[in-house]
């Protein structure tokens, strides 16, 4: 029978609190509405900006949530004015979405949809506010309009990617944030030209897929940062060359670059979160031409601080979300990636469980000892 225009009943994994271990439990989601798809979910990924809302310090605290945003999975209905897709399409939810009618999905330049565009702090579907979450009869926040720790989920149709239906959902899932948004900031934003040198800031998947962006580029050089030193070993199969701990050294991190590039990189990304690796990532680029480009989620409270002269002496600053892809246009294409082996995902997924282990990905992330880890919905 089909499910299309019912609640479905399902388990999801919520979260009541910040910091306690999510919740598993049985949820009714809601048909779509206007212009919305439901997905059923096959695989998702914990991504550091779910740990971040979780914890919700420094961020607005918004519960009972679903988190979860990278994801992977088949459509099983879609709402009303939905053009694009249908039951049965293998889809990727992305966290900021393309409306295709707005300025920004008009510009080439821009991925910032004025409709769709990230916004963390909303818990309802844009459609009319509510939620299509829950639990005897209480609603349940959405997260980043997307919600994937559920094994259904309703999201906005511009924040669905179609993509090849031979593309194994529990290797391609992680392209729905965190590797596109690494890759994406070095490829479209940063631009290093071959043999350029490029520090990376922040080991974790994201900066990773900002290093494969750099080895994809033909950097000479890659100077990967990171506090965590477990993260320098598996950073080698990354194309990583030189490796920076900021706490074995007794100066600024920015002038142990400088030093050891003969006056700074000539492009550095940001994948920390941290606004002191922020400043440092501007800091340490190369005066003239260099580039450093923030893809880290500050806290609500960060300033930016730096000497102006920093500008003035031709350095350029640069942000980006989800690597300045365009969710619906460009993503099908960075899977294709995958498929022609241009791109290698596997070595990013160094765990997997079931769903209901989730909470033990948030462990090994909050250790710092996996780069993705798979949650497999039908485990
Ligand atoms: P992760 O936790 O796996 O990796 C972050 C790494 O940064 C860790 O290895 C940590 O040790 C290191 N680190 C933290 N502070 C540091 C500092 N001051 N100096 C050097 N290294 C430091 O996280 P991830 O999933 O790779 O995500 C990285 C960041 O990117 C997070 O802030 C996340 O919220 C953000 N993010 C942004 C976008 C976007 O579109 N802009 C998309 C996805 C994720
Ligand atoms: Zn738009």
């Amino acid at each position: 029978m089909s499910t299309a225009g019912h609640f479905i009943r399902c388990l999801a994994a919520v979260a009541w609190e910040a910091g306690k271990p999510l919740v598993m439990e049985e949820v009714e989601v809601a048909p779509p509405q206007k212009h919305e798809v439901r997905i059923k979910v096959h695989f998702t990924s914990l991504c550091h900006t779910d740990v971040c809302f979780w914890e919700a310090k420094g961020q607005t605290p918004l519960f009972p949530r679903i988190l979860g945003h990278e994801a992977g999975g088949v459509v099983e209905s879609v709402g009303e004015g939905v053009t694009d897709l249908q039951s049965g399409d293998h889809v990727l939810t992305i966290f900021t979405g393309e409306c295709g009618n707005c300025r920004h999905c008009h510009s080439e330049e821009s991925n910032m949809c004025d409709l769709l565009r990230i916004n963390t702090d909303r818990g309802g579907m844009i459609h009319d506010g509510e939620s299509r979450f829950s639990s005897n009869g209480k609603p349940i926040h959405h997260f980043l309009g997307t919600s994937t720790f559920s094994e259904f989920t309703v999201v906005h149709s511009g924040q669905v990617a179609k993509i090849n239906p031979e593309a194994p959902l529990d290797k391609v899932c992680i392209l729905s944030c965190g590797l596109s948004t690494g890759l994406g900031a070095t490829l479209n934003v940063a631009k290093p030209k071959r043999g350029q040198s490029v520090a990376v800031y922040g080991l974790g998947a994201v900066g990773l897929a900002a290093a494969e962006g750099a080895r994809i580029s033909g950097a000479g050089r890659i100077i990967g940062v990171d506090l965590n030193p477990n993260r320098f070993e598996e950073a080698k199969k990354f194309g990583v060359t030189d490796f920076v701990n900021p706490r074995e050294h007794d100066k600024p991190v920015q002038q142990v670059i400088i030093e050891m590039t003969d006056g700074g990189v000539d492009r550095s990304v940001e994948c920390t979160g941290s606004v002191q690796a922020m400043i440092q990532a501007f800091e340490c680029v190369h005066e003239g031409w260099g580039v450093a480009v923030l893809v880290g989620v500050p806290r609500q409270d960060d300033a930016f601080r730096t000497h102006p002269m920093n500008f003035l002496n031709e350095r350029t600053l640069k942000g980006s979300f989800f690597g300045n892809y365009k969710p619906k246009t460009d993503i099908p294409g960075v899977v294709e990636k995958y498929m022609n082996k241009e791109l290698d995902l596997d070595k990013f997924i160094t765990h997997t469980v079931p769903f209901s282990k989730i909470n033990e990905a948030f462990d090994y992330m909050s250790k710092g000892e996996c780069i993705r880890c798979i949650i497999d919905m039908g485990a």
